[in-house]
């Protein structure tokens, strides 16, 4: 088998800087286990002379740069710099001076309904003569033959008047894509004569800007799950495809881009997959919000896994590498780091009430005690990992390890204190005992991520609460308060509204938004808006998954109301009021409007579940004005 001849691994400085010493020592790591390049993704993270907005705090000088290009040159490391020029632009458009070339420039609201500045217009000469100085300024730093300008997620493209009158008078979404492209190609490939990588999501819903694109341009095939049988879509119902074969049969190069945070199941299996084709590499992503001594592992494996030809058994090579970067081959230490890695960790939850998801899945249970588990086994190898890098390596995969159980944990307090109050068996003493200890636990791992943060980064703005403590001890406030209010039973005075829904695209965009009517008042009342999401990590809640909205004061309700908007739409298989013991359901549906399928069964608490939104986000994408349309319906509701 061949192997691959471009291994890079990213770091991810825009959303979080590094000392030099860091990204030196990246660079070490990322040579000894077989990559040929790192890649820097950089959006507007050096200031230069035609960027010179960004304060010295939050950016890097060319001369740093310079340094970094030098150090990995020694090393006979290649440094890919990576610069969005159309969407995840956010580091340029923070800066005022640079507001004009945003697409969103006139205070307008972009795709999903919100003002954010992330986009540059593809419509504005400005941009390109912006782009065309800074990237001219970056090459003159990065002497790689490779140029990434990123190009992933433009959401908000086609929205400024520019734009939407090109789309008016006839052009497609696809065009004012590829003549970006079109665009930079010329500025770095015909001027300066580099070869551009960039992300390939966007052409999924673009397939007509594929056929127009430069051939020579490298499409970045990225693909996040756990398990990759095959690509899929990143949007439009997960579509299964095998554009690889496509690109190769257009003669069209590209790299495989797994993401670390994900595990080594992620890189192994897309790895696996790709081979069947004739893929020139792989550009394993790091990014934000994930603490970067928890990646290492993941990094030792795609390096080695990448560069050697015999690599057929990723179990085998995960063992060699991790021997290697921890210094120690016990069987078993092996075992538990590749139990460890296989898998991403779940994500965060911010707020208490972000935890009322309804008892523990049998998925959720087992990789709690998985987390358990690995934790008292790794944890007993510690003393024998040598001080220095590799214990902080596996320091940060323990820590991972106990947030991530710390969360099961939490979900399965509050599920059960919320239904002690509401009919369930009140084991409210031992339940907040339990949560008294998870508190100090939850208080430990922020001493310990701060720690880390003055260790590893000093002087360095956190821009992450990944990173640093901040997550966990905002949690714990906002714990410890909820805990009062068990505690002063005002729990007994909140009720719970239940909703079960069904969402197969996972990457979908749907926004609710739900109101209530209680008894006494013809006031509409907000219960939530947002967008819900199956408990990610956690396979075997998808589709179906429950989310729990508190009602303060024991209101009874009436009515309720759902809007839906965004891309793909919703299902919605049953919701329930429960105060105390008394529990309110759905008797009749009213006053529907747009698109609402199977609404009587909402009636039934079964799998069946009533459809609400246009499920085609790839049509809601061309015609924005879909995404924007409110379907909606009124379930009345009767105590049962
Ligand atoms: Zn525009």
């Amino acid at each position: 088998m061949k192997n691959f001849e471009f291994r890079a691994v990213q770091l991810d400085l825009a959303r979080q800087m590094e000392t030099l010493d860091t990204i030196r020592h990246f660079i070490d790591v990322a040579k000894q286990f077989g990559f040929n390049a790192v890649a820097l993704y950089l959006e507007g993270r050096v200031r230069t002379k035609t960027f010179p907005w960004p304060t010295p705090e939050e950016s890097y000088t060319p001369g740093q740069m310079r340094e970094i290009v030098a150090y990995a040159t020694q090393q006979q490391m290649d440094v890919i710099p990576i610069v969005s020029t159309l969407g995840h632009v956010e580091l340029f458009l923070r800066h005022e001076p640079v507001h004009p070339l945003a697409e969103l420039r006139d205070g307008g609201v972009g795709r999903m309904g919100t003002h954010r500045l992330n986009a540059f217009c593809p419509s504005l000469e400005e941009t390109y003569r912006f782009l065309e100085d800074y990237v001219t300024e970056l090459t003159e730093i990065f002497s790689s033959r490779y140029f990434h300008v990123g190009c992933d997620e433009v959401w908000d493209m086609g929205c400024c008047p520019l734009c939407a009158e090109r789309l008016r008078k006839g052009e497609r979404l696809d065009d004012l894509f590829a003549g970006h492209i079109a665009r930079v190609h010329r500025i770095l490939s015909g001027k300066l004569g580099r070869r551009l990588i960039m992300w390939d999501d966007l052409l999924e819903e673009l397939p007509l800007a594929l056929e127009a694109i430069p051939t020579d341009i490298i499409q970045c095939v990225w693909q996040y799950d756990a398990f990759v049988e095959q690509t899929k879509t990143h949007w439009g119902r997960r579509r299964r495809d095998h554009r690889m074969a496509d690109y190769d049969r257009r003669g069209i190069s590209y790299v495989v881009g797994p993401w670390a945070a994900c595990g080594t199941r992620n890189t192994e299996s897309l790895t696996h997959y790709a081979r069947r084709f004739h893929p020139m590499g792989g550009l394993l992503t790091l990014w934000d919000g994930h603490p970067l001594e928890d990646q290492y592992a993941v990094i030792t494996f795609a390096g080695r896994l990448w560069s050697n030809p015999e690599a057929e058994d990723g179990r085998k090579i995960c063992d060699q590498a991790y021997a290697e970067l921890f210094g120690l081959d016990d069987p078993t230490f092996l075992q538990a780091l590749w139990a460890a890695k296989s898998v991403g960790p779940l994500s965060k939850r911010q707020t208490p009430a972000a935890f009322l998801r309804g008892p523990l899945t049998p998925y959720a249970f087992e990789r709690a005690n998985q987390a358990r588990l690995l934790g008292m086994v790794l944890g007993s190898f510690r003393d024998r990992v040598p001080a220095g890098f590799p214990r902080n390596v596996l320091d940060g995969i323990l820590m991972s390890l106990r947030r991530e159980l710390v969360q099961y944990e939490i979900r399965d307090i509050m599920e059960g204190l919320y239904e002690g109050w509401n009919g369930g068996v009140n084991r409210q003493a031992a339940l907040l005992d339990k949560g008294r200890k998870l508190l100090e636990d939850l208080i430990a791992i922020a001493d310990r991520r701060d720690a880390v943060w003055r260790r590893e980064r000093p002087n360095i703005v956190a821009a992450q609460e990944g990173n640093t403590g901040k997550f966990e001890s905002n949690l714990c406030d906002k714990l410890a308060a909820f805990f009062k209010t068990v505690e002063t039973g005002q729990l007994r005075e909140t009720g719970l509204f239940v909703i079960r829904y069904s969402l197969p695209d996972y990457f979908g965009w749907p926004a609710t938004k739900w109101n209530v009517q209680y008894e006494g008042s013809e006031e509409w009342v907000l219960l939530d808006s947002g967008m819900p999401k199956p408990w990610d990590g956690d396979y075997s809640d998808c589709p179906f998954f429950t989310v729990k909205h508190p009602i303060s004061g024991n209101r009874r309700p009436l009515r309720a109301r759902v809007e839906v908007t965004g891309y793909g739409g919703i299902g919605i298989l049953y919701v329930e009021v429960r105060i105390g013991r008394e529990s309110f359901r759905p008797v009749r549906i009213e006053n529907i409007a747009g698109l609402v399928q199977d609404p009587d069964n909402i009636l039934v608490d079964d799998t069946g579940s009533c459809w609400l939104g246009e499920a085609s986000t790839a049509e809601a994408f061309h015609n924005p004005a879909m995404a924007r349309q409110v379907h909606t319906l009124e379930i009345v509701l009767r105590q049962s």
